[in-house]
């Protein structure tokens, strides 16, 4: 098989030390549309060497996290996944094998003995060793040999060829005092191994990767195609980090943002169709990916943006499939209200109402608390504001019970019967309803009012008007 029609082979790399992050997602995605739409192969690769910061846990959670957004094992364009650590005596054979052939040095210096040569903590390594010949020796790290002349040139499909000389890379260290070797070159082994053709990742390894594609060559493979996606900063251009920003995908998930809405957004993070058309179903942008499209320049993680993508995806489901999205919010223990309050019948009239308001599945709680609690939440910004004028309230809110007492329990007449009472308080009905909705849901905003009280039924509403009324005085 010719070089170009090797099919390709991309992976996905994370360290299992935290939460997995949006950035890791993203570049998940691209790998995964990459390798679907060429009907390659995504491997998944755990780099889990360091084991000072690794925890199976974050293992897991990469893994649920990448099926969340739908990359997973039962797809025949997923492979592994493999565990770095399960490669070491490779990484170990790599390391001796530059030895031997003289691409490595052991190297005795201390960091003392090389700031007193070089005068400075900043300079690299200057080859002190290089030419000492010396042997194993614990504490003794090893070194790659690179080239004096010329320069290395990457070809990356994001930055173009950016061109490395050679002489302003140091003699770098793949393997510790130790002997262990060096997660630089275990990266490389194992893409060698695991026969990588693409290596798309984060800008942060950028510079890191002329001194990869040295090793590639003196391990005697061809080196990948590399592609370096941008950065993702926040609204200050700052970049996403997680002691400052909400960066971790679970966290998203779990205020209601929908795995869908999260891929699209995640997939617009530096890239786009020329069309300007955001919205669109996973398997489209998986055919209208190409990595070679993705923007140099840092991508802005807009949350007010993928909110309102949120509020999209979710008033394109039906009603059922949102009733099936909102249920984790539902149930205990997310939901504020005794289990057995819970009343689907009532949960369907409220749905659709719901459904075209809120932006997150996590909202739904409070669009609907009003009618599984025995008393409505007690908001009080919310009464601050519909009753400041407690007596002018109160008036209202008797005249309103009285009048509710024996009105036909339904929506339309429900208003017709507040507006009534409005017109005799001298309130247009939007003033009017703003008490006698506080005194109902317990909140100044929510779902309309009408159909919110006739689900409530006509003796639950009237216990909480004349609770308002009672608390007024
Ligand atoms: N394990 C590295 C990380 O999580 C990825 C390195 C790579 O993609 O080459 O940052």
């Amino acid at each position: 098989m010719t070089e170009a029609s090797r099919p390709v082979r991309v992976r996905f790399a994370p360290s299992p030390t935290g939460m997995f992050h949006v950035g890791g997602a993203r570049s998940a995605l691209y790998n995964w549309a990459t390798a679907r739409q060429q009907g390659g192969t995504f491997v998944l690769r755990i780099e889990d060497t360091d084991a000072a910061r690794n925890k199976p846990e974050w293992t897991e959670g990469i893994i649920s996290a990448l099926a969340a957004i739908g990359i997973h094992g039962g797809d025949r364009a997923f492979e592994g996944p493999y565990f770095q650590s399960a490669n070491a005596p490779l990484h170990r054979a790599a390391a001796e094998k530059l030895h031997t052939a003289g691409r490595a040095y052991y190297c005795d210096c201390t960091r003392e003995q090389l700031t007193t040569r070089t005068g400075s903590q900043q300079l690299g390594y200057d080859g002190f060793c290089r030419d000492r010949a010396l042997g194993f020796e614990e504490g003794r790290a090893l070194r790659f040999r690179t080239p004096d002349e010329g320069a290395t040139v990457v070809v990356d499909l994001i930055r173009g060829e950016p061109a490395f000389p050679n002489s302003a890379i140091e003699d770098f260290v793949i393997a510790r005092g130790d002997g262990s070797p060096v997660f630089l070159l275990a990266n490389v082994v194992d893409d060698i191994d695991q026969g990588i053709t693409e290596v798309i990742r984060g800008e942060e390894h950028l510079s890191n990767t002329p001194k990869q594609q040295l090793l590639w060559q003196a391990l005697g493979a061809t080196p990948p195609v590399w592609a370096h996606l941008p950065v993702i900063v926040n609204e200050k251009r700052q970049k996403l980090s997680k002691r400052r920003d909400k960066v971790a995908l679970e966290d998203y998930l779990a205020e209601g943002y929908l795995p869908e809405a999260l891929v699209n957004y995640l997939m617009l993070l530096g890239w786009g169709v020329k069309d300007d058309v955001e919205i669109r179903p996973y398997a489209e942008l998986e055919q209208l990916f190409k990595v070679e499209d993705v923007n140099a320049a840092s991508a802005f993680f807009d949350v007010a943006k993928l909110r309102s993508f949120n509020g999209e995806y979710i008033r394109a489901l039906t009603v059922d499939q949102f009733t099936a999205a909102c249920a984790p919010w539902l149930a205990a223990p997310r939901a504020p209200w005794q289990p057995e309050a819970f009343d689907p019948t009532v949960f369907a009239v409220l749905a659709p109402l719901a459904q075209s308001r809120i932006a997150l599945l996590g909202e739904i709680t409070e669009q609907v608390d009003f009618a599984f609690l025995d008393t409505p939440v007690r908001d009080e910004a919310s009464w601050a504001k519909a009753m400041k004028d407690p007596v002018g309230a109160t008036a209202l809110l008797r005249s309103v019970r009285e009048r509710l007492a024996g009105a036909i329990w339904e929506a339309d007449a429900l208003k017709a019967e507040l507006e009534a009472v409005g017109a005799e308080h001298g309130l247009k009905l939007g003033r009017a309803q703003a008490p006698v909705r506080v005194a109902v849901t317990g909140r100044t905003v929510g779902l309309p009012l009408f159909e919110s009280m006739e689900v409530l039924g006509r003796e639950r509403t009237l216990t909480r008007l004349d609770a308002a009324v009672e608390r007024l005085a």
